[in-house]
């Protein structure tokens, strides 16, 4: 009795925690939470666990106890779902670079299907159809850019790694698993070079140090090459033949670039660039165009996965030699150039100046003029283009993880383009913006979920909105 307290509270009090912190719980899993995380409930308390999947049992090493839920790591499974897969290494779970590991991945394309139809449903969509995730194959080394963190490792030596979940433990490690492996091997190599140049690795609590970051992107199908040294200062003691060694080691490489970042904070990059050896961007091709990429500007890291999912808002949505189009979002011009050979006129806007650069480039490169940048926020870009009188018959949107401003969906129910298509890379965003738009005049059919992130719990999806008089 003494041992059940939740039983004598009263409605209004916390309830207590039914475990604590160190303790070994068996457990049923009775769901996967959108963060991959087993859910089990002890008297209606959840207790998330990691590595633990719908319908095992396992024993439990409770981690966090907080008062509405807690966190804990499965130890041992006492029996094991048909889903289950082994681990290739439980370090990509530790550091989150790869939470669904565990998770055959038929099974991961169900679950984010699923996550995408439950978060409708919340916002009375439950009517729409969410397709199948259309996912790819190998579902792993896909990223064509890697940011990967520099410490001292255990030797002392500069090394490469990634930080455990939640925390600043660092992690040495050299095979990402999801990047490009060609991205894998170079990270080695300038790993390699940085310590025969004696460069210190970056110390965060005490703010000393030189080399926070190394980033490299890897173009999808040109190869080419770019490699990022992000540093504490601008001073790098022998930069210029620390850039000519990774040029000479990797033949790939088109594009050394220094990043300087002097600010105690998680984030990587800093605003200043400097070239250190080669031009300033490397070249890419998606859907048969070509693009020029800076350091400072947005790519899809899943090159092939967003081609596909590009092909499918341009397959559905109506396009002819009189539509005028608009592309909010538009980073360097991806989608903007992909639907331009289609249309009359289609205007790209985009907040960073660096990727307008780009996108501008990018039209003459692959000789479209019936394209038009502007450097600015879509939701203001977009009420100076109504007044203007600027129509679109087919609006594009891509909006980052928040979604859609709230001006910039109220400018959309009052220009009235005959076509919405959404790409979202949050589905909960997404859902809150479908639900404005359909509850002003427009029909949505069908979701189409894309994988663009196999292993981890990002969901990307398509979404094309109809106005009804346009039915
Ligand atoms: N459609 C592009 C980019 C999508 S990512 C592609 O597929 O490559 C989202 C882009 O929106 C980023 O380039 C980001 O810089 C930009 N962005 C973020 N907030 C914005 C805003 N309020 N107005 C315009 N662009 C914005």
């Amino acid at each position: 009795m003494w041992n059940t307290p939740a039983l004598f509270i009263g409605k209004d009090e916390k309830m207590n925690s039914p475990v604590k912190k160190n303790q070994d719980v068996t457990l049923d899993i009775i769901d996967l939470s959108y963060e991959g995380l087993g859910v089990a409930k002890l008297d209606h308390y959840p207790i998330f666990v990691e590595d633990a999947l719908p319908g095992e049992r396992v024993v439990a090493h409770i981690v966090k106890v907080g008062k509405k839920f807690s966190f804990a790591k499965a130890i041992k499974h006492l029996t094991t779902s048909p889903d289950r897969v082994d681990l290739k290494d439980k370090q990509l779970t530790q550091t989150g670079i790869a939470p669904l590991q565990h998770l055959s991945y038929d099974a991961q394309l169900k679950f984010k299907q699923h996550q995408v139809a439950q978060t409708l449903q919340k916002v009375g969509l439950g009517d729409v159809e969410v397709l199948n995730t259309i996912g790819m194959n190998p579902p792993y080394g896909y990223r064509n850019k890697a940011q990967v963190p520099v410490r001292r490792g255990q030797d002392g030596l500069l090394d490469i790694g990634f930080f455990r979940k939640n925390s600043h433990h660092f992690v040495p490690m050299d095979d990402f698993y999801i990047q490009d492996a060609d991205i894998d091997k170079a990270l080695i190599v300038v790993r390699d070079i940085l310590r025969r140049f004696g460069v210190s690795a970056y110390d965060e609590t005490k703010h000393e140090g030189v080399m926070r970051h190394i980033m490299i992107r890897r173009g999808y199908h040109s190869h080419e090459m770019m490699v990022v040294l992000v540093t504490r200062k601008k001073k790098l003691f022998k930069a210029d033949q620390i850039a000519k060694a990774i040029m000479d080691a990797l033949p790939e490489v088109v594009s050394v670039m220094q990043n300087i970042n002097d600010k105690q904070t998680n984030v990587i990059l800093g605003k200043e660039y400097e070239v250190l050896a080669g031009r300033p961007y490397i070249e890419d091709e998606m859907l048969g165009h070509e693009f020029y990429i800076s350091a400072a500007s947005f790519y899809q890291v899943n090159t092939a996965q967003a081609e596909a999912m590009y092909q499918y808002a341009i397959d559905h949505t109506k396009l002819n030699k009189q539509t005028t189009a608009i592309d909010a979002y538009c980073g360097i011009g991806t989608i903007t150039l992909s639907v331009a050979p289609f249309v009359k006129h289609i205007y790209g806007v985009e907040v960073v100046p660096e990727a307008v650069h780009d996108a501008k480039k990018n039209a003459r490169l692959n000789h479209l003029d019936n394209a038009t940048f502007v450097t600015g926020k879509a939701e203001q870009v977009m009420q100076e283009w109504m007044q203007k009188g600027i129509h679109a018959d087919v609006v594009f949107v891509d909006p980052p993880r928040k979604g859609l401003a709230p001006s910039f969906t109220q400018s959309l129910l009052e220009t009235k383009p005959k076509q919405i298509s959404y790409i979202s890379c949050n589905p909960a965003t997404f859902a809150r913006d479908a639900a404005l738009l359909t509850n002003g005049g427009y029909t949505l059919s069908e979701v189409q979920p894309f994988d663009m992130f196999p292993q981890t719990t990002h969901i990307e999806l398509v979404a094309v909105f109809t106005r009804k008089e346009a039915l």
